[in-house]
C-alpha cells in the first residue's frame, strides 16, 4: 500500500487536502489517508464490478425464484456497503502495520530469492493459503454458537446476486478476508502482485455469486465456481471453499453443484415457467 500512498499524496493529499506543516509520514495522517483509500476503492471495486456483474452477467430469471426475497437487492447492498465500511478500519490497521515496513512485501524481483519462478509460486502459495484459511475459517463460522450472530446475515440471502458477494457482519467479512492481510506477513510477496491478488479476490467473491454455472469442463473437479457457491446458499453446509474445492474434498463437504446435474436454481425457474405456460 506504500506505493498507493504515495501516488495518492503526490497528486491529491499534498497539494490539495493536508496542511503543509503536515509530514507524508505523519503516523496520523498516513492512517487517515489508508483509511480514505481503502474504503473508496474497496466500495469501487464492490459497487463496480457487483453492477457489472449484476447488468451483465447475472440472470435475471433467478430473481423470480420463490427463494428471492422481497427487495433482496437493496439488501444486499445496504449490508455490503455498511460491511467494507466497518471492515476497513481492522484493515487499514494492517496496512499501516505493512506501510511502516513489517511486512515481507519486496519492489522488484532481484529481491526475490528464486527471481521470476518465486514471483510464480508466490501466487500459487497465496492462492493456497488462503484458500485453506478460509476454508477452515468459514467452517467456523458455521458453527452453531457463532453462525447466528455472524454469518447468518449472509446467508439471508438463498438465491445470491453478485451483489450479495460483500454482504456480510462486518467482523464474519474481515474476519475471511484475514488470510489475504496475514499472507505478506509470513511470506515473501511482490508489491504489484499483492495489489493485483487484492483486486483479483474482490471480483473472485463477485463471481461466485453471479450465478453463472459456466466452468469448463476440465476444471469443474477442481476449481469452486458459482455452481458451487449457489449450492452452500441452499443447503448450508457444502462447499465452503473459495477457488478450488480441494479443503471440501478433503473435508468431506463436498458437494458436486446441482446445477450441473439440471436441477439448480435455473431449471427450478425454468419448470416454474413451463408449468404457467401449460396452465394458460
Ligand atoms: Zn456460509
Ligand atoms: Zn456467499
Amino acid at each position: 500500500m506504500d506505493h498507493v500512498l504515495s501516488i495518492a499524496d503526490n497528486y491529491i493529499f499534498t497539494p490539495y487536502v493536508y496542511p503543509t506543516s503536515w509530514p507524508e509520514d505523519g503516523a496520523l495522517r498516513q492512517i487517515i489517508t489508508l483509511w480514505v483509500l481503502t474504503n473508496l476503492g474497496a466500495e469501487l471495486l464492490y459497487m463496480g464490478f457487483g453492477a457489472l456483474s449484476f447488468y451483465y452477467v447475472f440472470d435475471h430469471k433467478l430473481m423470480k425464484h420463490p427463494y428471492f426475497i422481497k427487495n433482496q437487492v437493496r439488501q444486499e447492498i445496504q449490508l455490503g456497503m455498511t460491511a467494507i465500511f466497518w471492515m476497513t478500519f481492522p484493515t487499514v490497521a494492517l496496512f499501516f502495520w505493512e506501510v511502516r515496513g513489517h511486512s515481507k512485501l519486496y519492489d522488484n524481483i532481484s529481491e526475490s530469492s528464486l527471481g521470476w519462478p518465486g514471483v510464480f509460486l508466490s501466487i500459487a502459495g497465496f492462492l493456497f493459503f488462503t484458500d485453506m484459511c478460509i476454508y477452515w475459517i468459514h467452517r467456523c463460522m458455521h458453527h452453531k454458537k457463532i453462525y447466528k450472530h455472524l454469518h447468518k446475515q449472509h446467508h439471508i440471502f438463498k438465491i445470491p446476486t453478485p451483489f450479495a458477494s460483500h454482504a456480510f457482519h462486518p467482523l464474519d467479512g474481515f474476519l475471511q478476508s484475514l488470510p489475504y492481510h496475514v499472507y505478506p506477513f509470513i511470506f515473501p510477496l511482490h508489491k504489484m502482485v499483492y495489489l493485483s491478488l487484492f483486486i483479483f479476490v474482490n471480483i473472485w467473491t463477485i463471481s461466485i455469486h453471479d450465478g453463472d454455472n459456466r466452468i469448463p469442463g476440465p476444471q469443474i473437479w477442481m476449481i469452486n465456481g458459482a455452481a458451487h457457491h449457489v449450492d452452500h446458499h441452499l443447503f448450508f453446509n457444502y462447499n465452503y471453499g473459495q477457488y478450488f474445492t480441494l479443503w471440501d474434498k478433503l473435508g468431506g463437504s463436498y458437494r458436486y453443484p446441482s446445477a450441473l446435474l439440471q436441477k439448480g436454481p435455473h431449471d427450478h425457474i425454468r419448470k416454474l415457467m413451463k408449468e404457467a405456460a401449460q396452465s394458460q
